[in-house]
């Protein structure tokens, strides 16, 4: 049985993850970590699951929760995932990270824990919308610059960032095959202001509201016609299964930084 902490364990995706947890018989929930000012601090985290008794107590003491575990999974928040990962690296716990908007200094302290742990770091760890990245690749690759590209996501309106990082990682990789430079071709964000845009540039745009799990939608505009290629989540189930696939995946792994393709099989 596959040991497993789980960090933001009362949160949405982290009562999520403790379900699928729960309901395997290849891995065990031993330790359930939430923020110091959690209103559920002390409680058994199986009761917020909706599971009943589990018997692991809801605790902020990381370091302690680590002690018997195998593969952390942290669904926390930008900061929060940020100031983890040297703790983990430094007691040598292999993690699984879904958390998003994470800036590019905190994807750099990610690298160089990686280099004493293995990581799974991804935006969105649900199948589909890997094999939809795979879909968006072709799609570029064959259609080439003659086609506008715009990126859509709709997510619910408790969503901490925008644009999405399923968006975000959707735009860098029609870059890379485009060969278009995220750096200067830069990703416009559109806010509801039309004109500004460059021919090269790839436009995200964002909508919240209600509570919608997850929207993604790519248009390749050409001349009279276009491809819309979209992944919707129907539920948080589908992240929540990539992730316990992903922390299966990376136990025994040795130290690295690894995709969702890594766990997939779909790397190059
Ligand atoms: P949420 O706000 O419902 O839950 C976050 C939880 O983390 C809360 O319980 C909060 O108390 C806890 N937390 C905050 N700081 C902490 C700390 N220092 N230590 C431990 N716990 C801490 O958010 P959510 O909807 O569950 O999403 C969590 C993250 O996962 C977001 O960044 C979201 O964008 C991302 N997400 C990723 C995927 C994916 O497939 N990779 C899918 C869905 C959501």
């Amino acid at each position: 049985m596959l040991k497993i902490a789980i960090l933001g364990v009362s949160g949405r995706m982290g009562t999520n993850i403790m379900n699928v947890v729960e309901a395997s018989a290849r891995c065990q929930l031993v330790a359930a970590v939430d923020a110091p000012n959690s209103p559920y601090l002390g409680q058994d985290s199986g009761e917020i699951a909706g599971f009943g008794r589990n018997g692991i107590t809801i605790t902020d003491d990381l370091e302690a929760a680590l002690e018997d575990v195998a593969v952390a999974i942290d669904f926390t928040h930008a900061e929060a995932s940020v100031s983890n990962i040297p703790r983990l690296a430094r007691i040598g716990v292999p993690v699984v990270i879904g958390t998003t908007g994470i800036t590019q200094e905190g994807k750099n302290a990610i690298a160089e824990a990686a280099q004493s742990i293995p990581i799974v770091f991804a935006p969105n760890m649900s199948t589909g919308v890997n094999v939809t990245l795979r879909l968006l690749e072709m799609a570029a690759s064959i259609l080439g610059d003659e086609y506008d590209v715009e990126v859509v996501e709709a997510h619910h309106n408790q969503k901490k960032d925008a644009p999405s990082g399923t968006a975000m990682k959707m735009a860098q990789v029609l870059a890379e095959t485009l060969n278009r430079d995220l750096a200067t071709d830069a990703v416009y964000h559109r806010q509801g202001m039309i004109g500004e845009r460059t021919p090269r540039e790839i436009g995200i745009q964002t909508i919240r509201g209600g509570d919608i799990v997850g929207d993604h939608t790519v248009y390749f505009c050409g001349p009279g016609e276009r491809i819309e290629i979209t992944h919707r989540a129907h539920s948080r189930q589908t992240f929540a299964n990539g992730a316990v696939r992903a922390a299966y995946w990376l136990a025994g792994k040795p130290a690295g930084l690894y995709s969702m393709f890594d766990v997939l099989g779909l790397s190059e």
